[in-house]
């Protein structure tokens, strides 16, 4: 990206003046109903803002766990930096400010009659439905691995009990085990991290288990940060030499198309077999099932949307926010999420008071920690295009590769301060 930084902060400071600001408090009566579905990174920022932004709506939010474990950071769980704790929130600030959190599966959601029915049988209804489920999984294009297998084989895409387990695999496997990480083609959440967990595993084994060694097949020809990260591999973990504790192999030839669970081998699209002490395979992905069932998706598997608002373009009175809707040039992040949260709170609660939605600007940032104090990143900064229903790119830019070891540092401690900001602003 040719874009300089100091562009893409002018257009941060837009962002976060129309995330705070982008609308006037209103009291209206608490006739107005929202319901959002699903309470992760996209989910609890749309239902904490709406709250914000006009107090007289009321807000429900459906999302079955107790506790939420962000995705990001959970590769430092892997490698022993951070405690899992470090990575959970509640929805205790959310109740205080009002919104009503049923922790329950939305089941079915009822387009023509704005009504949502939950996996225990209560029945909402909505004047708008924010609709953020994140992903799920393409089981059916790995042979031998679906949801019950994924609980011995970890994806650890959603993060919680599959970080805990792939954590106590890393940690059972002997000095001198080899560690497969299976990486997929197409649109998929946080495209970077399968070589962020790669980093970090190999930092944990470098450290324990010097011996031992991390193979990636990869569907990809080519990876997001790659230049970084082949750089960053160079220098810790000897990466090319024939004892390189990483090894990536791209390209459609790498696919995983089988995983015999019994002799814990895979197959690559190319007939080769390789055996693994700790596999972490990560599937093909597509928008959490909830969407296809209400007839969300296109045959891409994710939600299309009208960008301005979010609102589906199948159903009318659903925002779909988050790494389910499509967005790009925005990637599936959850920096994406949340920004993509506010405009979308904002929106709505224009078209519940009778406004015209206002224009936002739309960020979103993937860091890479590597080790303690090694990290890089990259940012983008977006805009809705004038002739159209897609985002352009106004903004951003990569880490650069002649990074200072101060650099590296710095931007290690940046990710943290991140981390600390986006979940403090997503659960209060
Ligand atoms: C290893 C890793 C590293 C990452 N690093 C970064 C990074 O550096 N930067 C960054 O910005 N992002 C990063 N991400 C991506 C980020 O975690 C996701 O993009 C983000 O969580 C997407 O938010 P979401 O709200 O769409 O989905 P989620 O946060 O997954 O939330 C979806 C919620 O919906 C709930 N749900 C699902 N179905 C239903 C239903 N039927 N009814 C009710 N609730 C339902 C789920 O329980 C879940 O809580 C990373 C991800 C991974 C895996």
């Amino acid at each position: 990206m040719a874009i300089s930084r100091r562009k893409f902060i002018t257009a941060l400071g837009t962002a976060s003046a129309l995330s705070l600001g982008g609308a006037p408090l209103l009291a209206l009566g608490a006739s107005r109903q929202v319901v959002v579905i699903g309470g992760g990174i996209g989910g609890a920022t749309a239902a904490r803002q709406i709250r914000m932004i006009d107090p007289a709506i009321a807000v429900t939010l459906i999302e079955p766990k107790q506790h939420y474990h962000t995705c990001f950071m959970s590769n430092e769980v892997l490698s022993g930096r951070r405690k899992l704790a470090s990575i959970r929130f509640d929805y205790t600030r959310l109740k205080e400010l009002g919104i009503k959190v049923i922790h329950d599966k939305a089941a079915n959601i009822s387009p023509d009659d704005h009504k949502i029915t939950t996996n225990n049988g209560t029945v909402l209804s909505y004047d708008r439905c924010i609709f953020a489920p994140g992903i799920d999984f393409r089981w059916d294009q790995i042979e031998g691995f679906d949801a019950k297998t994924a609980q011995l084989f970890p994806h650890a895409w959603q993060a919680g009990q599959q970080t805990a387990t792939l954590q106590a695999q890393l940690r059972e496997m002997a000095d001198g085990g080899t560690v497969i990480i299976t990486a997929p083609a197409g649109s998929m959440r946080a495209a970077h991290a399968p070589y962020e967990r790669a980093s970090q595993i190999a930092h944990y084994l470098k450290q324990h288990k010097p011996r031992s060694r991390v193979l990636i097949f990869d569907a990809k020809t080519a990876f997001p940060q790659q230049a970084l990260f082949l750089q960053a591999w160079q220098r810790l973990f000897g990466y090319g030499a024939h004892n390189s504790l990483i090894e990536w192999h791209g390209g459609t030839a790498h696919r995983l198309i089988k995983l015999d669970a019994t002799t814990r081998t895979i197959t690559t699209a190319a007939g080769e077999l390789h055996r693994g002490d700790v596999l972490n395979i990560i599937p093909p992905q597509q928008a959490g099932h909830i969407a296809a069932a209400s007839g969300l998706t296109d045959e891409s598997g994710w939600c299309p949307v009208d960008l301005r608002t979010f609102e589906s373009t199948r159903h009318k009175g659903i925002h779909i926010i988050g790494d389910a809707c499509i967005a790009s040039p925005m990637q599936k992040l959850g920096s994406a999420a949340n920004s993509q949260a506010k405009a979308c709170a904002n929106a709505v609660a224009s078209l519940l008071n009778g406004r015209e939605p206002a224009a936002a600007v739309f960020t979103d940032v993937a860091y890479s920690t590597i080790e303690e104090a090694y990290a890089f990143s990259t940012v983008g900064s977006y805009r809705l295009a004038k002739e159209g229903n897609r985002f352009t790119l106004v903004a951003g830019g990569a880490s650069p590769i002649e990074a200072s070891t101060e650099d590296l540092k710095r931007e290690a401690a940046y990710a943290r301060s991140w981390f600390n900001n986006l979940t403090k602003d997503t659960f209060g």
